[in-house]
């Protein structure tokens, strides 16, 4: 949903953070086929051995972590609602682009995107806003590098998404337009119509293989079957440079033999790129969740993201705590949040330039209203103190996992340890960080720690979205 380059692939292979972390048991696992109940019961009992060990030493500082980050998205989060805020002043050089296509087809039950079900009446008026949005920011002087084009589903009206993308294309001449995608859109004809009109990369969300996992989300219906998303997957591999699987995990009904299998199936098809999200309930969205799935717990996400990494190893080296890179192609690697600036253009859409959040409308009416005016439909921002952009920087730097030290103190003026002593301290001695030739290097279990960390800063996101959407009359 934002956007910036990052193409830091060195974290796996140099890694040797299982020493001493009790993580070690794992390695016992990673050859195990898990074809007979035998097996099966050998296998499990590693796993409780070390979802055992788990919750004896980490999951204190595991704890710590998921409330300090809830605490501090809370702060970040609260905004100045206006239908006057003025257009943000266009920096110098080029950012990036964030464009929102809020429709699908069927709305999936665990799903906090702003996002509404389809109607073509609606979705072209949205679409003819969304061109005079993206004129009215060129007219003010920004200039888009890169461009992430989300949703809900944006290839929902292929027509008018290819004026849009035409019309960013005749604007800005962006390097780079990376779309998602729902698998059944993973056609040949859409594909190469993507490609034909420069886009590069495409990410599809499959979130899991297992039958019993996509009819309790509500996707086997919608999408089909793991075997058929596997059919569709392979068939759509070699279209654009960058096809991207999105999964998810930590379902409360997932086993770690539902983990094994979905990563051996990804090994099989080697798509480019895989991003492995955990599950992430906002609190409005909890109970309908927890009534179709069962109760939400943290106690096995540790050990499924142990499972991705050792299982990619090898194969995949990671692009940031949750993004995966095959190793063996040149590609578009994902572009995640940093500190680096963005505009969010279309309804709901987030962006931050000049050191401040800003979100457009969640009323579409009000959105289409606006833009007819001749006004960005602006209606929060979020001014950062410099200490939270501080902290924002630290975190999504991380989240691609290492920070030039030096770029820091000239962007903030200060050395990073003085201006966040305690965050320094705190992860260097909880084993998540490490100082190296002018960098700070996420370890593994750092890794771990920002996949907490982006996960409570997105369901805080999450939280602020459901509000707003709330407080625009949108049923939840
Ligand atoms: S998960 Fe994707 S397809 Fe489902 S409602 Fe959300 S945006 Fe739409």
């Amino acid at each position: 949903m934002y956007h910036v380059y990052i193409c830091m692939c060195k974290m796996i292979r140099r890694e040797d953070n299982t020493k001493g972390s009790s993580l070690s048991g794992l390695n016992t696992l990673q050859n195990k086929s898990f074809c007979s109940i035998g097996q099966m019961h050998e296998v499990y009992g590693n796993y409780s051995y070390y979802i055992r060990r788990l919750s004896g030493e980490h999951m204190i500082i595991e704890r710590f972590i998921t409330m300090y980050m809830k605490h501090k998205t809370s702060q970040y989060l609260t905004f100045e609602n206006s239908s006057d805020i003025d257009a943000p002043e266009a920096p110098s050089e080029s950012i990036h682009l964030y464009v929102h296509i809020p429709f699908c087809e069927q709305l999936c039950p665990y799903c906090s995107f702003h996002r509404f079900v389809y109607d073509e009446d609606a979705a072209r008026e949205y679409f003819h806003a969304l061109k005079k949005e993206l004129v009215m920011y060129h007219d003010l002087g920004f200039r888009f590098s890169g461009v992430y084009i989300g949703g809900g589903t944006p290839t929902i009206h292929m027509e008018e998404l290819i004026k849009v993308i035409n019309l960013i294309q005749q604007l800005f001449s962006p390097d780079e337009i990376s779309i998602e995608t729902n698998p059944d859109r993973l056609d040949k004809d859409t594909l190469v119509r993507l490609a034909e009109n420069g886009v590069g990369r495409v990410s599809v969300g499959i979130q899991s293989f297992n039958d019993d996992i996509l009819a309790s989300i509500g996707r086997y219906e919608k999408y089909g079957s793991g075997d058929l998303l596997q059919e569709r997957l392979l068939n759509a591999k070699g279209y654009v440079n960058t096809l991207n699987t999105d999964m998810i995990y930590n379902f409360p009904t997932q086993t770690p033999f539902m983990m094994e299998s979905d990563l051996e199936i990804l090994k099989q098809i080697r798509p480019d790129q895989i991003t492995f999200y955990p599950l992430m309930i906002s609190d409005a969205t909890r109970s309908r969740m927890e009534h179709l799935m069962g109760k939400v717990s943290y106690s096995k996400e540790q050990l499924f993201y142990k499972m991705i990494v050792e299982h990619l190893q090898g194969f995949y080296e990671p692009s940031s705590a949750w993004c995966f890179s095959r190793k063996d192609s040149p590609m578009i690697d994902e572009y995640i949040v940093t500190g680096n600036e963005y505009v969010g253009v279309g309804s709901g859409a987030f962006g931050l330039v000049n050191g401040a959040i800003y979100a457009n409308t969640f009323s579409l009416k009000q959105y289409i209203g606006r833009i007819d005016q001749g006004m960005l439909p602006l209606s929060a921002r979020k001014i950062f103190s410099k200490k939270e952009m501080v902290r924002y920087a630290f975190l999504m730097d991380l989240f691609g996992l290492s920070l030039d030290i030096k770029a820091f103190r000239q962007r903030f003026g200060s050395s990073l340890t003085s201006l966040l002593a305690m965050e320094c301290l705190f992860f260097a001695l909880a084993g998540g960080i490490r100082f190296n030739a002018g960098r700070i290097d996420l370890t593994l279990r750092g890794q771990y720690y920002w996949v907490i960390m982006m996960r409570e800063f997105f369901i805080g996101v999450d939280n602020f979205r459901d509000l707003s959407r709330e407080a625009a009359g949108i049923q939840l």
